[in-house]
């Protein structure tokens, strides 16, 4: 076996959102280049994240990637999900009115539990973009939200196409290391 490179720092990133957005989807699409049309329920059962090596600018970082395994179908999201998180994926599906509208309450959700680490990167990321005919909301909605009451970095991708994905965690990822 070939052993593992030593860690520079490991990070705690969460995905969350409403229920059916495509956050299972977007860590499969980014740990294992993988997209399921089926709704995937969870990452396997009793795991609560995923990991992936990654290297950034010569830095050799481990990634945890925690994934809900349908608790957000209840809003009973743990403090432990959110403990010690240095980054926050809030996902909603753009053809999907109610999985923006409800980003509001995630946030507040988020905030709450945020307590220990305060500066946590959020970024907004508006999935699905593929279904381009039966869009609902634009870039330029999820924007001015993003800045004007989310303080979030807002970026859009596809699970399914591939689109942004790999881009999206590299910059959180960096962001992250640049608020030090
Ligand atoms: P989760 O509940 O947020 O984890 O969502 P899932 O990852 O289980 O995805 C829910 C459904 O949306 C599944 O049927 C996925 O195949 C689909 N899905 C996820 N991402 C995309 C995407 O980028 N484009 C399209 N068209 N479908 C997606
Ligand atoms: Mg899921």
């Amino acid at each position: 076996t070939v052993p593992e490179p030593a860690v520079d720092a490991t990070l705690k990133l969460v995905l969350i959102g409403d229920p059916g957005v495509g956050k299972t989807s977007l860590l499969m699409r980014y740990t294992e280049d993988k997209f399921s049309e089926a709704s995937l329920a969870s990452i396997g059962p009793g795991v609560d994240y995923k990991r992936k090596i990654i290297t950034v600018d010569d830095k050799t970082l481990e990634l945890q990637i925690w994934d809900t395994a349908g608790q957000e179908r209840f809003r009973t999201i743990s403090g432990t999900f959110y403990k010690g998180a240095h980054g926050i994926l809030l996902v909603y599906d753009v053809t999907d009115e109610d999985s923006f509208t409800r980003c509001r309450t995630w946030a507040q959700d988020m905030d709450r539990y945020l307590y220990d680490k305060p500066d946590a990167v959020k970024y907004l990321v508006g999935n699905k973009i593929d279904l381009n005919e039966s869009r609902k909301i634009s870039a330029t909605t999820a924007q001015d939200a993003a800045d004007s009451y989310f303080e979030m970095t807002q970026v859009e991708t596809s699970a399914k196409d591939n689109i942004n994905v790999e881009e999206t965690f590299q910059s959180i990822v960096r962001d992250i290391l640049k608020a030090g």
